[in-house]
Formats: structure tokens, sequence, C-alpha cells
């Protein structure tokens, strides 16, 4: 049994989020980390909203509202619709938390004593009017690299590169249109150059990484420049420097202090047990921490950050750079053991865009449709390892042919007929062959499909625990219990029956990562009582440092099935079943078809 970190990535909290970023790290991660809790490892799961950065002081001051209360409401909405998808987090927090601004500190002081952060002097803009300088949101301009006309001072929202403002092409002021003058100033940068090397090792001995990421990991390490990791910009976390603290116009840069998040989360959650050193089961690089595994979740875009840049600072700050150093009070710290990036998801063959309204929410997702027939398709369908298309159609077409007339009819047909001959799970006589064969299927889907969910093949392995549901539904047909109607026939009408059941029960726990909410339903029509599949709670939390309180995701996971085959108890009672899953009209499509790209 191991200590499985599940790092989940940060959604950024300037709006509500849309499937295609569930698509892409929040199912799959929660897919990973249910499984192997029933597998008895020891999970915790962690992320929250990343929420410092220019993008959400622009959103803020375009609302008239404060970063931070811009950052409330967004955390609150994707909070609640992590919830609605039944994310099982054991902590899902967020980036302004007093004890995420000490951790982001602790590692920035660790990593400047180790000699890995060098003051530089760099290009800032003043406005030539005010002579004041000009925060990077201020500035405007063409990107260098993709013609966008209106790339920010960091960031082009168009081609997503980070950018310095002096890069720009004709840039100019946002608040007066001026040309803004640029004049020398001082920022920090981490000395990417100097981990080259221990990464390069490092990746060397990476095992089960999907090749495109191993492959793109290596590339970058040919032309490791230093980074700057300070930004001008007030909404963030302060410089933990003399002469800088209590600089206003100056704080670290948001991906640095987001990529921390899932140490800071790690921390807070310990915090919150009671054991505030439980953390370091997952995290610590010493002898103890030699059963801990970190699986880290994200998409594509995001690949740089968790193979490169968060092993340098861990790299870093336990001194195991080229310059060597002292590991900090956090101790060494252990690098991750996977980066599982996904692709990315698009819409009716566009990418999403809030703007253009080629978008669903999670929220109208979830008012619409069930969580389950969403986390059915994204296992099913999803960008695993490839751009991948959502439509309507297909959407509806695998809800119907796949979930509702495959699983969900095989549970009830079982069910209802149980219920109607025996009112009780019948007992099992003699088993005939075939019997045997079903049950057998069943039984070694417990390796197949855990295998395949243990290598983050989740699309191969929702298609095996499928077959198993395919070859049940196949045996019912040519067993036909209902036409074992005689005295004589009863007690093989039975046995079909309790074969048919036992196989329901299977494959019903072979599918309870991918379809939680549904699973805990099949579990109670088969008389179970109790948890099967635990869900996330919403908890109303303070700050554990005397900051505002805010909403958190936890839950209470140690309960719930195992990864196993339950033999079913002859004389259960059963009553006839509703059904699990909901058949879609098809003219949802022409709807959902019309809703796009209306409004604006
Ligand atoms: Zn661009």
């Amino acid at each position: 049994m191991s200590h499985v970190l599940a790092a989940v990535a940060w959604p950024y909290a300037n709006g509500p989020r849309h499937i295609g970023h569930v698509s892409g790290f929040g199912v799959p991660s929660d897919v990973f980390s249910r499984f192997m809790r029933m597998a008895g490892h020891d999970v915790l799961m962690v992320s929250g909203t990343d929420e410092h950065g220019t993008p959400i002081q622009v959103q803020a001051d375009a609302d008239g509202v404060t970063p931070r209360e811009l950052a409330d409401r967004y955390n609150r909405v994707i909070v609640e619709d992590l919830h609605g998808l039944g994310l099982s987090y054991d902590l899902f927090t967020r980036t302004t938390t007093r004890n995420h601004y000490a951790v982001v500190q602790e590692l920035f002081e660790g990593l400047h004593r180790n000699g890995y952060i060098v003051a530089r002097t760099t290009l800032g803009a003043i406005s030539p009017s005010t002579g004041r300088t000009l925060p990077d949101r201020y500035i405007e301009g063409t990107c260098p690299i993709c013609g966008y006309d209106s790339a920010r001072g960091d960031q082009c929202d168009n081609c997503g590169n980070q950018l310095d403002p002096e890069q720009l092409i004709n840039p100019r002021s946002r608040i007066n249109g001026e040309t803004p003058q640029f004049v020398e100033t001082e920022h920090f940068f981490l000395d990417l150059p100097a981990f080259a090397e221990a990464i390069g090792s490092w990746l060397d001995h990476r095992e089960n990484w999907r090749p495109n990421v191993l492959k793109f990991s290596r590339n970058l390490l040919d032309d490791l420049q230093p980074r700057a990791i300070t930004r001008d910009l007030e909404w963030g976390v302060p410089i933990p420097l003399d002469g800088w603290r209590d600089r206003a116009d100056k704080r670290i840069y948001v991906w640095f202090d987001a990529v921390i998040g899932y140490l800071s989360a790690s921390i807070e959650w310990a915090r919150r047990t009671g054991d505030p050193d439980a953390w370091r089961q997952w995290w610590s690089a010493d002898a103890q921490g030699k059963d801990a595994l970190g699986y880290y979740f994200m998409g594509k875009d995001n690949i740089v950050f968790h193979s490169v840049i968060w092993p340098a600072l861990l790299l870093g700050y336990s001194g195991a750079g080229d310059k060597g150093g002292e590991a900090g009070e956090l101790g060494k710290l252990n690098l991750p053991t996977e980066v599982v990036s996904s692709e990315y998801l698009t819409m009716e063959g566009k990418k999403f865009s809030s703007s253009r309204r080629v978008v669903i929410y999670v929220r109208d997702f979830l008012e619409r449709y069930d969580a389950d027939a969403l986390r059915y398709f994204i296992a099913a369908a999803g960008p695993e390892s490839n751009d991948t298309d959502f439509t309507w159609a297909e959407f509806v077409r695998r809800n119907n042919d796949e979930l509702v007339a495959g699983w969900g009819n095989l549970v009830n047909r079982s069910i209802s007929m149980a219920a109607k001959n025996f009112g009780q799970i019948p007992a099992a006589g003699e088993l005939t062959a075939e019997d045997e064969a079903l049950l057998a299927v069943a039984k070694a889907g417990f390796d197949t499909v855990g295998e395949l969910i243990a290598k983050h093949r989740q699309k191969a392995a929702i298609g095996e625990a499928m077959r198993v549901v395919a070859e049940a539904n196949k045996y019912l047909s040519e067993q036909a219990p209902w036409k074992l109607k005689s005295e004589e026939e009863k007690p093989r009408q039975g046995t079909v029956l309790h074969v048919a059941l036992q196989v329901v029960s299977d494959a019903n726990t072979l599918l309870t990562p991918f379809l939680p909410h549904s699973a805990q339903k099949v579990f109670e029509l088969l008389g179970g009582e109790g948890v099967h599949a635990p869900m996330p709670q919403i908890v109303e939390a303070e700050d554990l440092d005397g900051g505002p309180g805010y909403p958190i995701l936890t839950g209470d996971y140690t309960v719930g099935a195992r990864w196993q085959s339950v033999p079913l108890v002859a004389g259960t009672p059963l009553s006839a079943p509703k059904p699990v899953f909901r058949k879609l009209d098809p003219s949802v499509v022409e709807e959902e078809l019309a809703r796009l790209g209306e409004g604006a």
C-alpha cells in the first residue's frame, strides 16, 4: 500500500468553468483517486482555485470590484460545480489563504537562501505623463509570437504565451493610450539552468509517462533560461525579502505561487485534521517517504510547470540543484512520480470560447443532465490522449445507447425480474459452464480494469467494464430466465438471476470510480446499506490563521466499497427498481445547438 498524492490542476477563478476544463483534469483525477482508495491506498487529493495574477485584477477592474471580491465569487461557483460532479477532493482550497501565502514565502526564501533566485535588472514600463509605474495589465500591444493585437504586458490571451511588456509590438497604455516608456527596474528570476542536469537525470528514470509528455519535457531542457518570478502588480503574494516585503507595486508571479498550491493545500489539509505533520507522508523525500507516489493531472498547456518548473522549485528548496544548499524547514521534498496530461476538448468542432458562446458551463450542464452522464462521456470519449470533440449528438447517443440501453437495462431487468419472481436475491443451485464463465469474466475485470486505471488508460478501462456489462446482457438473453416459469424450472431461474445479480454487483464496483452517483443507487437497489461511493461535502471553513473564511470541499473517503467482488447474500429483500439513468430525447441536440452562439 502506498501514499498516493493526486495533485489536480488549479482552476483559475476569473469565471465559471466549462466542461472542457473538467474533462482534462477534474474527472480523470477523481476516477484515479477513487480507484486507488478502493484498492487500499492512502490517497490525498488536493487542489483549489488559482486567484492571483493580472487577468483577475483586470476582470475585477472591469466589474468594479476588488480582486478579492471577484475571487470570492468564482471560488464559490467553482467549489459548487466540482461538488456537483462528485469530485472527491480531500481538500479543495484556494490561493488567497494565509497558509498558502506562508508556504509560498517559505519556498521563495529557501530557494533564495540556496542561491537559486537571482535579482536582475529588467525593463519596466512607466507612464510618460505621470512618471508612475505602469503595471503589466495596463499595457497592451501586438503579440510578437502570434500577432494578436490585444496581448497584455504579461501574457497573450490568444496564444497563451507569457510575455514581457517590452516585447509587445506598438505597446500602449490602456489608461490613456500613450506609449509607455521603458526604464530599468529590478525583478527576481528563478535560475532554471541550474536544474537542467538534475531534472534531466530525474526524467531519465521516469517510467510509464505518456511518451509525448516525456519528449516535450526533455526538449525544454535544451533551452532553459532564467524565468521571472516577480511582476509589477499589486495583487499577489508579497516578496518575503527585506526592502521588498512592504512594496505595494511588486508581487510574486502568479504561476510561481499557484504551482506551490499542491504543497500548501496538503499542509492545510494536515493542519485541519489535527495532525499538522501528516502531509509529510506524501511529500517527504526521506526513507519514510519511499512509498509516496505523486500524480499530477493537467491539460497539455501546463506540462512545463509540472515536469520542469515545479521539480526545479522542489529540487532547489531541497538543496539539490547545481548550487547545492540546505533543505528548508519543510525538509527535502518529493518530486512528481508522474505527470498525467490530457489533450484538448473542443465543442462541435470549435475551440471553447466564452466570448463567442461556444461553451457550456459545468453549472448549466448539471442543471439539465446528470453528473454521471457527463462523467461517462468524459471517461469513454474524453481527451485522454488525443484532441477530442464534444458533440451533443454523440453525448445523447452514448447516454442512450450505452448507459441507458446497456448498463441501465441490465440493472433494471435483472433486479426487477428477481424482485417480481422471488422478492429477494434468489439462492444459486448448481452452476453450469455458462454461469461459471460469466462469473469469471466479471472477476477478471478487477485485474484488467484496475490495471488500466492505474496506468491512466481510463478509456480502455471503462471499455473493459462495459464489456462485462455486454457479456451479462448476452447471458440474460441466452438463458432467458423469463421463460423458466414452471415449478420444475424455478430453481434454474433462481440460479440464473443470482448469477446475473452477482455480475451486476461486480460490474457496479468496476464502474464505481467512473459513475459514483449511480453506483450508490445500484448498490442500494441490490439491498446494500450505508455508503458505497463516498461523496465530497462543501464545508464553510475558517481560515486557519485568522483570515476571512471560505468554502472548502472535503470528505470522509475511508468508507465505501473496496476493489473486490463481494458475494451477494441469498434472501436479501429486493423491490422493483426505479431507473438509474435517464433516457434523453433526441430533441435536446437541437435545443443545445440553438443555445450555442446565441445571446452574447
Ligand atoms: Zn500571442
